[in-house]
Order: C-alpha cells, then sequence, then structure tokens
C-alpha cells in the first residue's frame, strides 16, 4: 500500500543504510516519502536508488531541502560526525527542521547533541528500533521515542511508515536508555539460553528438545523463540545483527547505571562478557555467536 500524495507525504533525509537503515529507507519510499539518502558505502547509495530513492554523494547532500534528517548509525560517535563533522548535515539543514536519531545511541551523547543542534535551530526526537531486519522490511519495528511533544507529533507521520508499535519514553535521550536497557535484557535472555544448551548437550540433551521445553516453559524468551534453532542450533548464525553493536549497546546500558549509581552487577559482568566475546571472534561476527565463545569459553 502506498501513501503517495497524501499531506503526509514528506523529504526526508536519511543518513546510514546498512542492515537495519536500508529497509527502513525502502519503507519510507513504499509510502511515498521522497527520499534522498547517504552512507559511506556507495553500494549501499545505489541499493536505495534501485528502491526508488535519492542517492545523495554527502551527508549534506542528503540534508539539503528534507523536512526531517534520519540517522540510523552504529553509535553517538558516527551520529555526531555526519550531523556536526567537516560538511556535515546540519549546516545543510534548514532551521526548523527536525533530526530524528533512530540509532542505537548513548543517551548521555543524545542529550548533549540536542543542545548543539537546538544552536542550530534545530529539534532532535531519539527514536531508536527493536525488531531487526525482518521487522525492518515489514514496516512493524518498535519505536522508543524522546523528545518534546511538538517534535515528536510533526516525526509520527513518518516514523509511521517503519514501525507499528510507538512507546514515548520522555524527554529526549529517554528513548536510547530504554533501547540500551531492552537490549540488556535481550542479551541476557540469549546468553543464559545459550549456556542452558552446553550443558544439556554436556548431559546428552538433545538441544532441539531443550528448546522446545524452554518454549513451553517458563524459560522461553525472544531468544529461544525466535533465535535459537534458526541461527544458533542450525550453525548459520546470520541474524543480520553484529556482535559489536550489541557489546556496544550492553556498555551504554552499564554507563548508565553507573551515571545514575545503581549497583548492577549482571548488567556489568554482561558488558565485559559480551565485549570480550565481540573481541575475540572479531568485526564480522553476529551477536548470535555468543554460543560459540560461551562454548569455546568452556573446553
Ligand atoms: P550496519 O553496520 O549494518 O549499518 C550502519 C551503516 O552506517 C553502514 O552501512 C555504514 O557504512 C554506515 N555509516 C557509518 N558511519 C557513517 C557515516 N559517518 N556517514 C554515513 N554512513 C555511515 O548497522 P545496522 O545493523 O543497520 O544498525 C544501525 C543501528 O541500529 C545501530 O545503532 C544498531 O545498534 C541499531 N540496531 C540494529 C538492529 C539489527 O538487527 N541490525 C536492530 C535494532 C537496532
Amino acid at each position: 500500500m502506498t501513501d503517495a500524495g497524501t499531506s503526509d507525504a514528506r523529504r526526508v533525509g536519511f543518513i546510514g543504510l546498512g542492515a537495519m537503515g536500508r529497509p527502513m529507507a525502502a519503507r519510507l519510499v513504499a509510502a511515498g516519502h521522497a527520499v534522498q539518502g547517504f552512507d559511506l558505502d556507495a553500494g549501499a547509495c545505489r541499493a536505495l536508488a534501485a528502491a526508488g530513492g535519492t542517492a545523495s554523494a554527502s551527508a549534506a547532500e542528503a540534508a539539503r531541502g528534507a523536512d526531517l534528517l534520519i540517522t540510523m548509525l552504529p553509535d553517538s560517535a558516527a551520529v555526531r560526525d555526519a550531523l556536526l563533522g567537516a560538511g556535515g548535515a546540519a549546516e545543510a539543514l534548514s532551521a526548523g527542521a527536525l533530526v530524528v536519531d533512530m540509532s542505537s545511541s548513548s543517551p548521555a551523547e543524545t542529550r548533549r547533541l540536542a543542545a548543539d543542534l537546538a544552536g542550530h535551530g534545530l529539534d532532535l526526537v531519539d527514536a531508536p528500533v527493536s525488531g531487526g531486519v525482518r521487522k525492518a522490511a515489514a514496516g512493524t519495528l518498535t519505536l522508543m521515542i524522546g523528545g518534546p511533544d511538538t517534535a515528536v507529533e510533526r516525526a509520527l507521520p513518518v516514523l509511521r511508515a517503519m514501525g507499528s508499535t510507538m512507546i514515548r519514553t520522555g524527554a529526549v535521550g529517554s528513548g536510547h536508555a530504554v533501547k540500551a536497557l531492552n537490549n540488556y535484557v535481550s542479551a541476557a535472555g540469549l546468553a543464559a539460553a545459550c549456556e542452558a544448551v552446553l550443558v544439556a548437550k554436556g548431559f546428552g540433551v538433545d538441544p532441539q528438545v531443550l528448546v522446545d521445553a524452554l518454549n513451553a516453559s517458563t524459560g522461553r524468551n525472544n531468544s529461544t523463540e525466535v533465535k535459537l534453532k534458526p541461527f544458533v542450533l542450525s550453525g548459520s548464525f546470520g541474524s543480520g545483527f553484529a556482535m559489536t553493536l550489541m557489546a556496544k549497546d550492553l556498555r551504554t546500558a552499564a554507563e548508565l547505571a553507573e551515571t545514575v549509581g545503581v549497583r548492577a552487577e549482571a548488567l556489568a559482568e554482561a558488558a565485559r562478557t559480551w565485549s570480550e566475546a565481540s573481541a575475540a571472534l572479531g568485526r564480522g561476527a553476529d551477536h548470535t555467536e555468543i554460543y560459540r565463545y560461551l562454548e569455546e569459553r568452556t573446553t
């Protein structure tokens, strides 16, 4: 279905066309928005053009004339660079335009960025997502949205093309705080399920049977339901969400706990384990390869 020609159609700049950004930008095109996108990877820009958007030669070019600029980048450092670095997008935006950071960024950095963008006359909304590549392609992501009400209201007609569940989390930065905490709980669930598989195997229990039992019992979680069989037990490790990004999210959550003065020992331990796993497995690893790391560690 397309909304082309409705009054909700916008000119949208989109920076970061990776595993998530590419299908999200394609949803915006399908909804009738004029999408001008940029990524450091020229192949990602060509894919947007093939999907009906416009490939821009720089972050600034993607921002020029846009009502709303979306960033879907690895982390806060990349977002700051794309917006405020040399040749960045902020200078090219008209005062009054809206920036929406959908990356999983650091909440403290997002507050700082909001203050810096306000100096350019720009509002910032943080709207990180959950649901992975599959839900990005289907337009059924969950969005955790922080920022002033007026700015969020302006963003919603565009955001609705990418997500089906919108959770308002509070002031700017709160979406990123909630997202980091979500990924801590998600990562802990995956690591616990992987450890359970290793122990079950050691005792001679078929891992497929263990997963069936978990999914019919109180131990089930998102990872036991949608990750263990397709990505871990199959050995494909192809979920589309990088280990480096999950490790970053856990460090963000652990830093947040420290900042607010909460002693969260399980979180600190998880952040350490995932950072070690990421360093050991290297940049190309999928986050579901935490299983391989835990398995190697036991032998
Ligand atoms: P990705 O690595 O696949 O894509 C990031 C893209 O950003 C790459 O194409 C890269 O070339 C580009 N890039 C980096 N720096 C840039 C810059 N300065 N200017 C322009 N382009 C730049 O990552 P992803 O999986 O798409 O994740 C993006 C964000 O979404 C991350 O913050 C991640 O934590 C979060 N996230 C990912 C998933 C998932 O399942 N993959 C799910 C939810 C949230």
